[in-house]
């Protein structure tokens, strides 16, 4: 059986010079790998007492679903800015030029909730962490991460306010 990380296709100076874009698709268009990068981001958690995934989008929205079945919990989306109606709470970070926002649904978590946090892949760290202070405002309880792919050399682990990540694959 191949390793999941071989679906993984790294495309160099993508978006922009110097970035080696991982890119999932291969991964996705295989149903046993597919299927085994799902198990991998869920089943560490499966412990856990959860109420929520929370996926963010756009790759989190991919992962987050079936590990939200996977784990038997609901899914929550996190999205870029005007796609939540009615009402959101936002959470404005840097990114490496400029800034961006993300929304949550001002309803959709509560007090008390405990939720897990995915995405496919940890960069720098700054989207888990907006994300994980977007949940925490609306007062819900950020207990995990988890991401497809770390990319360990970025150090982006350590800007993650201690909330603990797992990560099917690293790259150092
Ligand atoms: P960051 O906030 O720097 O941790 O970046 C994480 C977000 O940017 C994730 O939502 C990823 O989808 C995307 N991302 C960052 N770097 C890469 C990369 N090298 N390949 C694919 N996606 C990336």
């Amino acid at each position: 059986m191949s390793d999941i990380a071989d679906f993984i296709r790294d495309i160099p100076d993508f978006p922009e010079p110097g970035v080696v874009f991982k890119d999932i698709t291969p991964l996705l268009a295989d149903h046993d790998a597919f299927a085994r990068a799902v198990a991998a981001m869920a089943d560490p958690w499966s412990a856990t007492e959860l109420d929520y995934v929370v996926g963010i989008e756009a790759r989190g929205f991919i992962f987050g679903p079936p590990i939200a079945q996977r784990l038997g919990v609901g899914f929550v989306p996190v999205r870029k800015p005007g796609k939540l109606p009615p009402e959101t709470t936002d959470m404005a970070y840097e990114l490496e030029y400029g800034r961006d926002t993300l929304e949550i649904h001002t309803d959709s978590l509560h007090e008390g909730h405990r939720v897990l946090i995915v995405d496919d892949v940890l960069a720098t760290g700054g989207t888990l962490a907006a994300t994980s202070a977007l949940v925490r405002v609306v007062g819900a309880e950020p207990v995990g991460l988890s991401v497809l792919i770390e990319l360990a050399f970025l150090g982006g682990r350590e800007r993650l306010n201690g909330v603990p990540l797992h990560a099917a694959i690293g790259v150092s």
